[in-house]
């Protein structure tokens, strides 16, 4: 039977009114795939609920914080706890010291965080920070990698503006990205040009694995190679780890590549679903930031009490948990189902995934940058996409956005997940 999805048209319309496309975020507005955007009713633990009941196994899980699932018993009774002290002080409390400690200990290369709203926030202030640092101008970033909305890194930033195909934004001027180089992701000699031509540039900032831009991982010494030309250069490593913080080990991705990060930005996970971002690095750079140091950055809820609660929480249970090799086996699992779909269909696929993040691109070419990810068939995905809606999964609803695991998903879920892709993939091969 086709699902109803009523009330979440009702919304929708209501919604119109008075919110930009009745969203606070685009891509929830679910342009790239068509049709009308859900609303959402409730979550627990790996299932979301629509506001007309529908249940869904969720795959989006807030696009990364839900790393334990919807409303995890011990981060609940932490909020609960923290509620009934207050909501915001205005002065420091304890538990920012303790979130801060947790992060340090799974951060080698840092000393000192400073905690923010949002991933945006704690990339821009990370920026300002660098230059600051290296008494230079200019950053570089990667084709296809998003750090958030700021205007000098709104341009080629991947997946909300990747299937809305405008380059960067209205509104950001011309001076404003002026001093932002774009070199290609897996491409060292395109970092090295950039070098070549271009004395004061302060640091290059990066999403260790890329994540929206679809999943895709650095090439063999990528990284490694780029930390000895950066080093040679005096120019400093930013690591984006707002999404990869804490997804595949307790710490950053990239550990996995044996490079040291001179700054790290983080967000998502370390807030376990309440609005928190960082910026953390040594003490020499972060001894720069006000009230030590000559860089401006403040935030009257930055530290939120409640927000912390939820982050100590959440960190410490996925410590205790250590998720991180039944994650790997869950995303083997779920590329294997993927697979076997797809073949048996004759739908060409290709899955990247790291950790916890993974995500099937439809196309035939290996996805390793920002033009490969591009050669997909996004009209099938869309097909794909309301298929998997019909049959109970909640996926992103874009090609160029990574899926996530939580450690609450269940053996059932894994049966649900299966039949569904096998369904969701005859449908794309119907379609043909
Ligand atoms: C989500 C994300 C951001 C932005 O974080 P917000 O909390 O949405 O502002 C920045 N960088 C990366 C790599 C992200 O995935």
């Amino acid at each position: 039977m086709e699902k109803s999805f009523k009330k979440s048209e009702k919304l929708y319309e209501a919604g119109l009114v008075h919110l930009v496309g009745a969203v606070n975020s685009p891509v929830r507005a679910f342009k790239s795939v068509g049709g009308n955007p859900l609303f959402i009713k409730k979550a627990k633990g790996s299932t979301i609920i629509d506001a007309d009941g529908n249940r869904y196994v969720d795959y989006v899980l807030s696009y990364g914080p839900m790393i334990l699932g919807h409303r995890h018993k011990k981060v609940q009774k932490a909020i609960l706890k923290a509620l009934k002290n207050g909501y915001s002080f205005g002065a420091s409390s304890e538990d920012e010291i303790k979130l801060a400690k947790i992060i340090v200990d799974a951060f080698p290369s840092t000393d000192k965080v400073r905690f923010v709203n949002s991933g945006t926030e704690a990339v821009f202030s990370a920026i300002r920070l660098a230059r600051a640092f290296a008494g230079k101008d200019k950053i570089i970033k990667f084709s296809g990698c998003y750090h958030g909305h700021s205007d000098s890194l709104l341009v080629a930033a991947g997946s909300g503006l990747a299937t809305l195909s405008i380059p960067g934004s209205k509104g950001v001027p011309a001076d404003a990205v002026k001093d932002t180089l774009i070199a290609e992701y897996n491409n060292i000699e395109s970092v090295k040009q950039l070098i070549a031509q271009h004395k004061d540039i302060a640091a290059v900032i990066i999403e260790p694995v890329a994540g929206n831009m679809g999943v895709v991982l650095p090439k063999d010494n990528f990284l490694k190679e780029m930390k000895v030309l950066l080093e040679e250069n005096n120019i400093l490593l930013i690591a984006d780890e707002v999404m990869t913080g804490f997804r595949s080990k307790f710490g950053g991705a990239i550990d996995f590549f044996d490079v040291k990060p001179d700054i790290v930005c983080l967000g998502k996970v370390i807030g376990g679903g309440f609005p928190v971002g960082a910026y953390a690095a040594r003490n020499e750079i972060m001894e720069m930031v006000s009230p030590l140091g000559p860089v401006y950055q403040a935030g009257t809820l930055s530290g939120n009490p409640i927000a912390m609660a939820s982050g100590i929480a959440t960190l410490k249970e996925l410590k205790k948990q250590n998720p991180y090799k039944q994650f790997e086996l869950n995303a083997q699992r779920l590329e294997q189902i993927i697979m076997d779909a797809a073949k048996e269909n004759g739908i060409d696929v290709v899955v990247n995934r790291f950790g916890s993040m993974i995500n099937p691109f439809f196309t035939k070419k290996e996805v390793t940058d920002f033009k490969s990810a591009q050669t997909s068939d996004t009209e099938a995905f869309g097909i794909f996409f309301w298929e998997l809606i019909q049959q109970g999964l909640f996926i992103p609803p874009s090609q160029f956005e990574s899926w996530f695991l939580s450690s609450a998903i269940t053996e059932e879920d894994f049966e649900k997940t299966n039949k569904a892709i096998n369904a969701a993939m005859k449908k794309v091969a119907l379609s043909r």
